[in-house]
C-alpha cells in the first residue's frame, strides 16, 4: 500500500510518506476526493484544492501525495509555520462544484479539525472559497468582500521578482535587474504580473501566451517582444521564467534553452528531478520553483494568520535572503540549487517552526 503513497521525490534523504490520507465518497453530492497530509511538523497542513478528472483514484491519489509533498517543501523553504497538504476533487471542475458538494466537501475539512486547511488552486476559484467559507473555517484565500485576501498572484510575482533579483547579485553582482533580457512563458495572473514589474524595472520582455487576450494585456503594460509559444525558451536572454505549465524543462526543450537563469512561477517546471543535473551541466541556473513561486502561498497563510498586507509583503520580500542561501550552499558544497533547496526544506521539516 505504501507504494501509491510513496514519494516520487528523487532526493533520497526526504521524508515522502505522507502522515494521513483520506478519500472519502458521498453518494447524494456525488462528492469524490482525497485529502494528503504531507507534514504537519511545522503546523497545520497549507495547500490548496486541485479540481481535475482523473483516469481513476491511484492516479487521484498520487497527485494528491506529490502535490501535498511540494506544499511541505515550499512552506517549509518559505518559513511558514504551516505544514504541506493537498486536496483533490475528481471531476470536471465545470459540472461537479455544486452547493451540495461544496458543503459536503466543507464538512470533511471539518472531520479533519484543523489539521488541513485548503485554498484555491487549477480547478478551483476564489469563489468556490468564499462558498466553502459558509460550511468550514479552514479555508483560506476568500475574497476580500469575504474578509480574505483576495488573489495572491500579484504577491507570487512580486515573490518572483525578489528571487530574480537575488539570482542576479549571485550571477551579475547586482539585485539591478534594468537592461536584462527576460522571457517570459504565460500571460495569466502571474505572468502579466511579473511582465509589469519587469518592465518597471527597464527589463526588455519576451512573452508569449497562447491567449490573444492574454497577449494584449500584457502589452497594455508596455512594449513586449511577442513570440510563439515553442520557441519562447529558446530565446536568447538572460532569464527564462515559465508561468504557464510544468513539465517545460525536460529532456527536449532544456538543449534549446537560450537563457543563463530560470526563475519562473509554474509548478513543478522541472519533467523529472534529474533534469536540475542537466541544467548545471549546460552551466544553466535553475532556482526551483517552490523557492522562487512562494509568494502566493505567504500571502495566504497570512491570511489565515490575521492579514497585514505589510507584514506579508514583508515575508514574501524573504524569498530574496532564502535564494540566497540556497545559491551560496549550492556554490559552497558543488550542489544544484534544487538539492541545496530540498536540504534547506529538509533541515526545517524536522525542526518545528
Ligand atoms: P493562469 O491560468 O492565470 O495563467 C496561465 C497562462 O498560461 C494562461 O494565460 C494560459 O493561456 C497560458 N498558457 C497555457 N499554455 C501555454 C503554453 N504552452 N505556453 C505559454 N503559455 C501558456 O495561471 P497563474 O495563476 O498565472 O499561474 C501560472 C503558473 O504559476 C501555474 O503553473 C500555477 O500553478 C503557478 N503558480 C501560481 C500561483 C498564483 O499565485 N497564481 C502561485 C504559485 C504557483
Amino acid at each position: 500500500m505504501t507504494d501509491l503513497f510513496a514519494s516520487t521525490s528523487s532526493t533520497d534523504n526526504f521524508p515522502g510518506l505522507p502522515e494521513e490520507v483520506l478519500t472519502v465518497w458521498h453518494r447524494h453530492s456525488r462528492l469524490h476526493t482525497c485529502i494528503a497530509i504531507h507534514s504537519t511538523v511545522r503546523g497545520p497542513a497549507l495547500g490548496g484544492t486541485r479540481i481535475r478528472v482523473y483516469r481513476d483514484l491511484h492516479s487521484a491519489v498520487r497527485e494528491a501525495c506529490n502535490l501535498a509533498e511540494a506544499m511541505s517543501l515550499k512552506n517549509a523553504v518559505a518559513g511558514l509555520p504551516f505544514g504541506g497538504g493537498k486536496a483533490v476533487l475528481i471531476g470536471d471542475p465545470a459540472t461537479i462544484k455544486t452547493p451540495e458538494l461544496l458543503a459536503d466537501y466543507g464538512a470533511v475539512l471539518n472531520t479533519l479539525q484543523g489539521r488541513y486547511i485548503t485554498a484555491a488552486d487549477v480547478g478551483s476559484t476564489e469563489a468556490d472559497m468564499d462558498a466553502l467559507r459558509d460550511h468550514t473555517r479552514f479555508v483560506a484565500g476568500t475574497s476580500l468582500s469575504r474578509g480574505g485576501s483576495g488573489d495572491p498572484s500579484p504577491m507570487t510575482a512580486f515573490g518572483l521578482l525578489c528571487a530574480m533579483e537575488a539570482c542576479s547579485v549571485q550571477m551579475w553582482g547586482t539585485p539591478e535587474l534594468a537592461g536584462r533580457h527576460v522571457a517570459v512563458s504565460g500571460l495569466g495572473k502571474v505572468g502579466s504580473e511579473i511582465v509589469r514589474l519587469l518592465l518597471e524595472q527597464g527589463c526588455r520582455v519576451s512573452a508569449a501566451d497562447p491567449s490573444k487576450q492574454a497577449v494584449d494585456r500584457a502589452s497594455a503594460f508596455g512594449p513586449i517582444e511577442v513570440v510563439a509559444t515553442d520557441v519562447i525558451h529558446k530565446v536568447d536572454c538572460d532569464i527564462f521564467a515559465p508561468c504557464a505549465l510544468g513539465g517545460v524543462l525536460n529532456d527536449h526543450t532544456i538543449v534549446e534553452l537560450g537563457c543563463r537563469l530560470i526563475v519562473g512561477a509554474a509548478n513543478n517546471q522541472l519533467s523529472s528531478p534529474s533534469i536540475a543535473d542537466g541544467l548545471a551541466a549546460r552551466d544553466i541556473v535553475y532556482l526551483p520553483d517552490f523557492v522562487a513561486n512562494a509568494g502566493g502561498v505567504v500571502n495566504i497563510a497570512h491570511e489565515y494568520m490575521g492579514y497585514d498586507e505589510a507584514q506579508a509583503r514583508a515575508h514574501v520580500q524573504q524569498i530574496f535572503t532564502t535564494t540566497e542561501t540556497i545559491l551560496r550552499r549550492s556554490g559552497e558544497q558543488a550542489i544544484t540549487p534544487l538539492v541545496a533547496a530540498m536540504e534547506l526544506a529538509r533541515e526545517r521539516l524536522v525542526t518545528a517552526a
